[in-house]
């Protein structure tokens, strides 16, 4: 079939306004972090299910390669084509229906492309709670996190997606569609595909739709922020707020102050508690959830500090009085990621490793920067509670930063991902692996399970034309 006749054809199925080759395609061809552009053979946006199965059957027909794209605010450069033009970008934005709300099964079935935000306002619309949250949630969508298997701020109680999910609707590489929605919370029937289409980044097949848990809402949410002398002290904070707030914990991130310091400079309007405090290292946010009531909540909380205070692994913290007040000590988090890209270049690490070792394995690591690269910035935070960090790496503030990057990039990345596998620890915690990190899971994931890894992707795409190059290399 000639290109013109293959591209008519997906006209045919999807509409000829849902085929995109012309114009400005940036939006589709470049990765989030613009670290990376492609050109793809063809946008192509399916409308429903079915269309995705035609399209994937299309493309199997002829060979091409499908890029699965949700909102394309992945991290590691796995939802854009490479520049051969060759490849298609499968958009799912258009599938963005909310299929069914089951209250006594509290669940939701939601088509792939529906923007995780959306998701979120249709649980709380029906008095239940969505809780799967990252600062990307405006813009992200189910399908994405899904493949990507994405964390967020509630990880701590509430899990990955994965652990938020109870069945798929998955189209095959082949063009097959597998009707995997049954929402039940028990099923022991053999292998779990599910679980093998969760975090495997469009490469196995295309999530269509899926069966997500939902849960009551609290009677009351409170947010604290505390100050810490150390990330030890930090760690110790994590295992006292496991202990008194039991179930309530559903957030627990750590800001180094470097990182906290950025926000400052180039935030000059949000309001940071403590900042600058000197023997304060480390900032913790901390968030209670309770379903009792927001009394409750509070007592709860402030024996928790009381004791942490007497402990000495708090400095001194405070309780936000209002939800506002929640909100902006949130927007102090999220806009780290931001406050650092206006700093300038950096290098992003997405590494987690045991809670009881991050200590440990922060100390040894700041030396070892320090040491080999005098200057650096270390901009350390993350979702501690999760034992996952951002432990980013800016460029000395003297000289040029991107003379810097050119001639460093790499031996940082050496070195934090050696001290990554010294503690024990993973060099993508939620990120993935995309095409970023494909060399990175050859060198440090064992050979046992990289041959398991091929066996399932030769089985389930045996053409090799999903997604190719990211999480495996592309064989032959
Ligand atoms: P995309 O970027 O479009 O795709 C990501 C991967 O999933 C690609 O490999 C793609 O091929 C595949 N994929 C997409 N849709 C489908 C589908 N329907 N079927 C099969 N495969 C598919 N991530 C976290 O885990 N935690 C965070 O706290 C977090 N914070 C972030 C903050 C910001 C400001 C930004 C920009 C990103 C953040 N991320 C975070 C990363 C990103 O938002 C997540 O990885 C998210 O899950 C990606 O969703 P998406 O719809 O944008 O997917």
């Amino acid at each position: 079939m000639t290109h013109t006749a293959f591209l008519d054809h997906l006209r045919q199925i999807v509409g000829a306004n849902h085929v995109l080759t012309d114009g400005d395609l940036t939006a589709w061809e470049q990765d989030w972090r613009r670290r990376s552009r492609g050109k793809a053979l063809a946008v192509v946006r399916p409308g429903c299910t079915q269309e995705v199965a035609d399209v994937v059957r299309a493309c199997a027909a002829q060979r091409i390669s499908i890029v699965p794209q949700g909102g394309n605010t992945g991290l590691s450069v796995g939802s854009t084509p490479d520049e051969s033009g060759t490849q298609l970008v499968l958009s799912l934005t258009r599938m963005n229906s909310v299929r069914h709300i089951d209250h006594d099964n509290l669940t939701m079935t939601v088509d792939a492309g529906c923007i995780l935000q959306s998701l979120q306002e249709t649980a709380d619309r029906e008095g239940l709670l969505f809780p799967l949250s990252l600062a990307a949630e405006g813009s992200c969508t189910i399908g994405g996190n899904l493949g990507t298997n994405a964390g967020g701020t509630q990880v701590v109680r509430y899990g990955n997606t994965r652990e938020l999910c109870l069945g798929l609707e998955v189209v095959t590489a082949q063009g097959e569609i597998w009707d995997g929605l049954k929402g039940l919370r028990k099923d022991n029937t053999g292998y779990d595909l599910r679980d093998l289409f969760i975090g495997s980044e469009g490469t196995l097949g295309v999530i269509t739709g899926a069966t997500m848990k939902l849960y009551p809402k609290p009677a009351a949410q409170l947010t604290a922020w505390a100050a810490v002398p150390s990330m030890n002290a930090a760690v110790r904070l994590l295992g006292m707020a496991h202990k008194q707030l039991g179930a309530g914990l559903t957030g627990f991130e750590v800001m180094g102050q470097f990182a906290l310091g950025f926000v400052a400079r180039h935030m000059p309007q949000l309001r940071i508690p403590f900042a600058g405090m000197e023997d304060a290292p480390y900032c913790v946010l901390l968030e209670n959830s309770d379903s009792e009531s927001e009394q409750h909540a509070r007592e709860r909380f402030e024996r928790l500090l009381e004791l942490a205070l007497e402990d000495g692994c708090v400095l001194d913290a405070v309780v936000a009085e209002s939800l506002a007040q929640a909100h902006e000590l949130w927007h102090v988090r999220e806009s780290i990621p931001l406050a650092q890209a206006e700093e300038g270049p950096n290098i992003k690490h997405d590494i987690s490793i045991a809670a009881s070792r991050i200590p440990e394995y922060v100390e040894y690591t700041d030396a070892l920067l320090r040491r080999e690269l005098p200057g650096v910035r270390i901009v350390n935070f993350g979702h501690l509670g999760d034992g996952n960090l951002h432990y980013n790496v800016q460029a000395p503030s003297e000289g040029d930063p991107h003379a810097f990057m050119r001639e460093h990039e790499g031996r940082v990345n050496h070195l934090v991902y050696e001290s990554v596998a010294r503690f024990g620890g993973s060099f993508s915690a939620e990120h993935g692996v995309g095409a970023l990190k494909v060399d990175k899971l050859q060198k440090y994931q064992s050979p046992v399970a990289l041959s398991m890894m091929r066996a399932i992707k030769s089985a389930l795409d045996p053409q090799g034309i999903m997604n190719p190059g990211c999480i495996l290399p592309v064989s032959g």
